[in-house]
């Protein structure tokens, strides 16, 4: 299945420190496989895998990650892109009464999701609501419309199988300017497929009532057929958003990336039930975890590269490369780089249990207090000495130096010692590994 598979591949080439065009293309069909289980659109799956590799190629990995796991990451990170652009309500901003257009096939959810709407804009929006169905070719949609319009709160204009759409629109329309509405909501009829005269008919209501929302209402667990379903109402009229429902059915939800990518429009909402109150402001981020299905990879992802400042990093491999000589303050930057890199014992709790293991609370501990002690002296040095390390190390007065340092600090002279050692095996290594692998002699700092 989907998460074992991408389990697979996030234990694959450890040890390799950068994503390439040989090691990538195995994790690719990986990522393509578990997007297609997903139920994304093939056409939709090759670009965005095309757009992944893109991100992916040359992409530096921190020692403690696999190439695979820093590739779900980007992956992630490319489907809450790609589903969203942060939370996007409804807009009202038009002349009262707002219309709201709801459009999708039979059995989407637009008539349920009506009410739900109608719900939202009561209680979050504190707006007049009216609803209105001009699904005139099943009367069991119109008393539909007028319960779960009731349920909401909200109130519901009559209309009957004999009349027109366009009748009905107008009346509706007229109904909501002259009792001050501020939302009027027109549920519409679908069918089972696309047809042309259904479309037709849509287009024409959209023309007549100039809509502020044209909603696309669209199955979740459509899956594939969801690429043509949206494609066919993008091509008919100018959608402004789309709501996915049926969420909370088994679907992986990869409809989402699908719907998005083909009409260009963002998500506004997800239904995550068949009740009244099963409407949730759509949220990418939290939609591309589930899509995907490998959170904690992610979240392991992300704390080690928050805590590890590429670009310090490299700023510091440049100064060295260039002969300039390490010294307390580059020292210091490091130590407090390794500080972030997860309070070390938070970060453990993510990692593999072998890893884990090795490390063991006790010595994460200590690690943290030791990182703490080195701070502590390196901030009792006078700006000279941190500048110029030589001073500590074979300075005339340097047994006089250490001595106010540990003291300053709250230390023994031993401790000062213990890091002018280190301080030392450190420059050394700088300049033989000339900046690579930085991390890895982080690390060791720690142990
Ligand atoms: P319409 O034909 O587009 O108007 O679709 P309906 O609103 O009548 O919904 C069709 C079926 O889907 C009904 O049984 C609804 O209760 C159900 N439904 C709609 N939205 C959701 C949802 O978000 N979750 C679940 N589980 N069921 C939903
Ligand atoms: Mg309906």
């Amino acid at each position: 299945n989907l998460t074992e598979r991408l389990s697979r591949l996030v234990k694959t080439m450890r040890g390799q420190s950068r994503i390439t065009e040989s090691n990538v293309q195995d994790m690719l069909r990986e990522v393509r496989m578990a997007l297609l289980e997903a139920d994304v659109a093939l056409p939709v799956v090759r670009d965005f895998i095309a757009r992944v590799k893109d991100k992916a190629l040359g992409q530096e990995v921190v020692s403690s990650l696999t190439p695979g796991q820093v590739l779900v990451s980007i992956v992630q990170k490319e489907l809450s892109a790609t589903m969203g652009e942060g939370v996007s309500d409804i807009n009202l901003a038009t002349q009262p009464p707002a219309v709201i257009l709801m459009a999708g096939l039979q059995g989407a959810g637009k008539t349920t999701t009506t009410a739900k709407l109608a719900k939202h804009l009561i209680e979050k929006r504190k707006k007049k609501v009216l609803t209105v169905s001009a699904d005139v070719y099943r009367p069991a949609a119109i008393e539909q419309l007028k319960t779960v319009t009731a349920q909401a709160g909200a109130e519901w204009f009559p209309s009957a199988p004999d009349q027109k759409p366009a009748e009905i629109a107008a009346a509706a329309i007229d109904h909501a300017r002259r009792h001050y509405f501020d939302v009027l909501l027109v549920d519409t009829a679908g069918r089972l497929a696309i047809d042309e005269a259904l479309m037709a008919e849509i287009k024409a209501l959209h023309a007549q009532l100039k809509p502020v929302e044209t909603l696309f209402v669209v199955d979740a667990m459509q899956g594939q057929d969801a690429v043509n379903t949206a494609k066919a109402f993008k091509d008919t009229l100018p959608l402004t958003g789309v709501v996915l429902t049926k969420l909370d059915g088994d679907s992986r939800g990869g409809a989402a990336l699908s719907v998005r990518q083909i009409t260009g429009v963002p998500i506004k909402f997800a239904g995550v039930s068949e009740k009244i109150d099963g409407l949730e402001v759509f949220d990418a981020d939290r939609h591309a975890g589930r899509v995907l299905g490998m959170g904690d990879i992610v979240a392991l992802v992300e704390e080690v590269q928050k805590g590890v400042d590429i670009e310090a990093a490299q700023k510091l491999a440049e100064k060295v490369k260039s002969g300039a000589e390490f010294d307390f303050n580059d020292f210091l930057s490091q130590i407090s780089q390794m500080k972030k890199m997860g309070g070390l014992s938070g970060l453990m709790d993510k990692l593999p249990t072998e890893l884990a293991a090795k490390a063991g609370q006790a010595d994460m501990d200590k690690a943290e207090r030791d990182v703490r002690r080195m701070e502590g002296i390196i901030s009792a040095m006078t700006a000279k000495e941190r500048r110029q390390p030589a001073l500590l190390m074979d300075g005339k007065s340097k047994a006089s130096r250490k001595r106010r340092i540990a003291q300053g600090a709250g230390v023994q002279i031993q401790d000062v010692n213990r890091l002018l050692n280190q301080f030392e095996q450190m420059q050394t290594m700088m300049k033989k590994m000339k900046g690579g692998g930085l991390m890895k002699m982080m690390k060791r700092m720690g142990g």
